[in-house]
């Protein structure tokens, strides 16, 4: 299959998925996850209008994305950041959505102030209970975080973040991204002076339920791209 026959085989399950839960299409959002594919097959995607694209690793942000984009082309950091890296990070995307601690967060808000740049940023949540994710564990060190942020001038929250269980059945993963909408609903009560309208979450295997349970945007990997190889 060619990159553009990839691209429309996901857009018509996401869009036969949308329709199954009486979701509008133009809610949910269709993030590429390049990581380990090489920029020449970003650019093919981006050509097939394709916009937004993840990335887990700054190393690699660093190497494969020449420093001026394609005008249109979004990139967004998705894995595991940490806060040393955060100075050569800040500069070279356009938000960053696996914020899982408040001193992370504060650490790009003081980048983002000295570039003088405002950060979007999602919070990760670990719904699954999986030790080896990161993200927020609780309920109550996320809210003792936006406590915090909600006061930072350089950082924008736009919503949360999650990954689904690994290790699980429809139903683990179905309760995973529940959870995430719920907290999604409570967060924006709470916070009525943030932003909680992005529920990032869903892959490759699992996007279809998380549509199901609200997902507005999208993580796919595999099968735009095909399989990754690890060297
Ligand atoms: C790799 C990755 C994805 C995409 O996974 P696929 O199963 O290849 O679709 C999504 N989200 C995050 C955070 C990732 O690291």
């Amino acid at each position: 299959m060619t990159i553009q026959e990839r691209l429309d085989d996901i857009l018509k399950d996401l869009s036969s998925a949308a329709e199954k839960s009486g979701r509008l299409l133009s809610d949910i959002h269709l993030m590429a996850v390049s990581k380990y594919h090489p920029y020449d097959e970003i650019l093919s995607l981006f050509r097939c209008n394709q916009n937004l694209f993840g990335e887990n690793k700054v190393q690699e942000v660093m190497e494969k994305f020449p420093s001026l984009r394609p005008e249109g082309m979004q990139l967004h950091l998705i894995g595991h950041l940490q806060s040393n890296k955060v100075k050569k990070i800040v500069p070279l995307v356009d938000a960053i959505d696996s914020v899982d601690s408040l001193k992370l967060a504060q650490k790009i808000n003081e980048a983002s102030l000295a570039i003088g740049k405002v950060t979007p940023i999602l919070l990760q949540f670990n719904t699954s209970e999986e030790e080896n994710k990161s993200g927020f564990e609780d309920e109550r060190s996320l809210y003792e975080a936006l406590d915090t942020i909600s006061d930072l001038s350089n950082i924008s929250v736009q919503g949360l973040m999650t990954l689904g269980p690994l290790h699980g059945g429809e139903k683990e993963i179905r309760t995973a991204f529940a959870h995430l909408k719920n907290l999604q609903d409570v967060c924006t009560m709470r916070y009525p002076q943030l932003c909680f309208k992005t529920l990032s979450m869903g892959m490759s295997s699992d996007f279809p339920l998380a549509i199901a349970e609200g997902a507005t945007q999208i993580r796919i990997g595999t099968r735009l791209f095909g399989p990754r190889e690890y060297k």
